[in-house]
């Protein structure tokens, strides 16, 4: 089944992991992945370092997810470094691999790395794959704004344009403040937007990494996150357990709401996806049931 069709049928749960440097703590992740196989995510989808070094990594890593643990991967593409030729043999290789589903981006720029030019926003390159065969396309969106865009409007608008181009569900930025992401919701449908949204949540367990994070993103913080950051800083197991704990929260507020779906950023940390997934997966299934049993 295609991606954009289990929107239909359930909420979505899906993981995001990033390709180890090394092949051992390749091993390690795919290992970790096996022993929380009870999850049974929808998809699991694997980062590309900036400036597209890496996308053999990226690709080697989605291959062993569906091979070794039989779930559907989703290789991140950007596009400001890669020319279309890159982009063609890059979709060859997917395709040979079986990996029909892509997260398409723009990517970062690099200091001192000129992109190629040859696809200045996602959008672009999201028709390009649309063009290049039957690829489940989804597109990254921001419920703060992306910080390079002036204001809403403008964020929405390039947004739409990138749905018009092909993506079929997208997937936010990390949120920590449900209220913002109702907003963007009503946003969506002003701009007529009707695809598949899943909310990208990441369990904080680790001061320094979200205030480099949110330092580079400019997403805004609650009141309520940053105290408890500020409080658990210097204590590594009861800040893991807040962190769980917040997004545990989220995701039951999110959920019974009937979003679509929920994107955990695991920071390769699966030990952390398991435990979110069972404070929170008869919630899911609740859920479903009632999509398969409307009332
Ligand atoms: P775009 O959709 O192109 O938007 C970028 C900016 O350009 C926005 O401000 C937008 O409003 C504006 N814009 C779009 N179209 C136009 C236009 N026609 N005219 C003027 N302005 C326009 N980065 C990585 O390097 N590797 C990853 O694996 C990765 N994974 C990610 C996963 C998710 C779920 C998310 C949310 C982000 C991820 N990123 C990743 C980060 C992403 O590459 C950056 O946020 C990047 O700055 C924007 O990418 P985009 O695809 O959203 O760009």
């Amino acid at each position: 089944m295609n991606l954009k069709d289990v929107f239909q049928t359930k909420t979505v749960f899906s993981l995001e992991v990033f390709p180890p440097k090394s092949e051992l703590a390749t091993q390690k992740l795919l290992n970790s992945l096996t022993g929380i196989q009870s999850i049974k995510p929808d998809f699991i989808s694997i980062t590309l370092g900036a400036a597209q070094m890496d996308i053999q990594k990226t690709v080697n890593l989605a291959t062993a997810i569906q091979e070794q643990l039989s779930i559907p991967a989703m290789a991140h593409l950007t596009g400001l470094y890669l020319s279309k030729q890159q982009a063609a043999d890059t979709l060859s290789i997917l395709k040979e691999s079986q990996i029909n589903n892509i997260l398409a981006l723009r990517g970062d720029q690099v200091s001192n790395c000129p992109p190629v030019g040859d696809f200045k926003y996602a959008a672009e390159l999201v028709n390009f794959i649309k063009c290049h065969g039957d690829f489940d396309i989804a597109g990254a969106c921001y419920p703060q704004k992306h910080p390079e865009s002036s204001d809403f409007v403008a964020d929405t608008l390039h947004l739409k344009e990138k749905v018009n181009q092909g993506a079929s569900h997208l997937i936010t930025q990390m949120i920590f403040d449900n209220e913002a992401f109702w907003q963007f919701k009503e946003r969506l449908q002003l701009a007529n937007i009707n695809v598949p949204v899943e909310v990208g949540i990441m369990p904080c367990t680790n001061h320094q990494q979200i205030q480099r994070i949110t330092a580079l993103s400019g997403i805004q913080m609650p009141k309520k996150f940053t105290n408890i950051m500020a409080r658990y800083a210097d204590n590594k197991e009861a800040m893991r357990d807040a962190g769980i704990a917040y997004a545990i929260d989220q995701i039951v507020d999110l959920v019974a709401s009937g979003v679509d779906g929920i994107h955990l950023y695991t920071m390769n940390n699966p030990e952390n996806a398991q435990r979110i997934w069972e404070a929170t997966h008869t919630l899911f299934e609740a859920q479903n049931k009632q999509l398969a049993y409307p009332l």
